[in-house]
């Protein structure tokens, strides 16, 4: 579904990715770990259009990603992000923010919209929240909204970064547990985590990053076993 070829990615002047290669496959979920600083978080918004690239290619669904504002608009329909700071807009309720996308980027019908969206809310156990607002929620309840907001637009993919970074821990597990559904559900996905455990159970495959670069592509019971480099295995220890 998603192949990386040679994508080299700078700040300025300072190179943060190097040569990296991977494919990403239909129904795949992809862990992608590594230190702080290593490059992740560049990475994933790399294959958002949400940072620029110096080098190498992006194909996606068989087509090579031509880099302009309206590829990534039509992409970002396409592959869905969710982020550590749930973005969610303030002054819009919970179903509006639901919505926006469908109704005003896909133009979809408005009662077919509604319908599914309010399906979403209660695959989350937050129906009743519909007519609440953003600052009415806890920090999980709002991951949840931002997970079904991206679902709401049918991406072919989603891409995770931290979600479960700035929660407390008793929200931790419910945003765990979509992801664990939707993995069931064969989304395609790739996840930024530090939680080690989701990753262990969840994740097809592990891509260890270091310093910008790919270490390890390994599937997940092997990277964990026996991770090959010794970045991987310092890594690992610092997780325990
Ligand atoms: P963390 O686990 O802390 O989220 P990360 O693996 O997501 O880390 P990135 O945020 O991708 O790492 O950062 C990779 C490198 O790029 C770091 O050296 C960082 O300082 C640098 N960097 C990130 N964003 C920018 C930016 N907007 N401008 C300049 N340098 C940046
Ligand atoms: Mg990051």
């Amino acid at each position: 579904l998603l192949r990386v070829e040679h994508l080299k990615k700078a700040y300025q002047t300072k190179e943060v990715l190097h040569d990296i290669n991977f494919t990403v496959h239909k129904g795949e979920v992809v862990a992608l770990l590594g230190s702080s600083g290593s490059g992740k978080s560049t990475l994933i918004r790399t294959l958002n259009g949400l940072e620029d690239y110096q080098g190498g290619t992006l194909t996606f669904a068989g087509k090579q990603v031509q880099p302009s504002k309206a590829t990534w608009l039509a992409l970002r329909q396409r592959i869905g992000m969710v982020f550590q700071s749930y973005d969610l807009f303030p002054n819009l309720s919970v179903l509006d923010n639901i919505l926006l996308g469908p109704l005003k980027v896909q133009h979809q019908e408005r009662k077919t919209a509604e319908a599914e969206a309010r399906e979403l809310l209660a695959s989350v156990n937050l129906s009743e929240y519909a007519d609440s607002y953003p600052r009415q929620l806890s920090g999980g309840q709002k991951q949840r909204i931002a997970i079904v907001r991206a679902l709401a637009l049918h991406p072919e993919m989603m891409l995770f970064d931290e979600v479960t970074a700035s929660l407390d821990p008793e929200m931790v597990r419910g945003v765990l547990e979509i992801m664990t559904n939707l993995a069931k559900q064969e989304m395609t996905m790739i996840v930024v985590t530090h939680e080690m455990n989701f990753a262990k159970q969840v994740a097809d495959r592990v891509l260890f990053l270091s310093d910008g670069e790919i270490l390890e592509d390994r599937p997940t019971a092997e990277f964990f076993a026996h991770p090959a480099t010794k970045r991987a295995q310092e890594f690992l220890a610092s997780m325990e």
